[in-house]
């Protein structure tokens, strides 16, 4: 792998392939135009994504992290992260949500845009992973905000995490 990459540095640009087991099927690889078309009648073309830390462990933000690097790429797909809920279409929330971030998520879910976007990331964000029933934790996302999305895991690969996201644009697509 870092091979291909110094190659691509140095040389000639190649496509460097994810590595093995990856959850993106050739059937959704195929599907990749037709889901970018209905993103452009949906967000014009992008889905720019604000992560939002509801009390995870990290791991969750260490596969979203891994998804701009030159291996996985998201951006090829024209989805890309903001700092601001305010330029985003789509919360990507990991963790279990715990109290302390209860009302943030609310305040970054009201400065989000319609037509909005929920995307649970991780089985915390899904129903509370390990930390349910904790006095601590609300028990996942959608007992706090509507969810469109889960997408399960402890964590996700970046693989599952793309292979979830394109899911939910194919769903979008349809419905338009
Ligand atoms: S789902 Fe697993 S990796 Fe993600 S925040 Fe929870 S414990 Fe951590």
């Amino acid at each position: 792998m870092i091979k291909e990459i110094l190659k691509n540095i140095t040389g000639k640009k190649q496509a460097i392939r994810f590595p093995g087991g990856s959850a993106v099927s050739p059937e959704d690889a195929a599907k990749i135009p037709a889901l970018q078309e209905g993103m452009g009648k949906v967000f014009r073309r992008s889905l720019r994504i604000r992560q939002v830390d509801g009390g995870s462990c990290n791991a969750c933000e260490w596969e979203c992290t891994a998804l701009t690097n030159p291996v996985y790429d998201v951006e090829r797909f024209g989805i890309g992260f903001v700092a601001s809920p305010r330029h985003a279409d789509a919360l990507l929330v990991t963790g279990p949500v715990s109290r302390q971030m209860e009302l943030a998520l609310r305040k970054t879910y009201l400065a989000t845009p319609e037509p909005r976007l929920v995307i649970a990331l991780g089985d915390c964000a899904v129903d509370g992973g390990i930390y349910k029933g904790s006095y601590a934790v609300t028990d996942g996302v959608a007992n706090v905000i509507p969810v469109d999305c889960f997408i399960p895991g402890c964590p996700p690969s970046p693989a599952e995490i793309i292979a979830g996201v394109l899911r939910l644009l194919e769903e979008l697509a349809r419905r338009k």
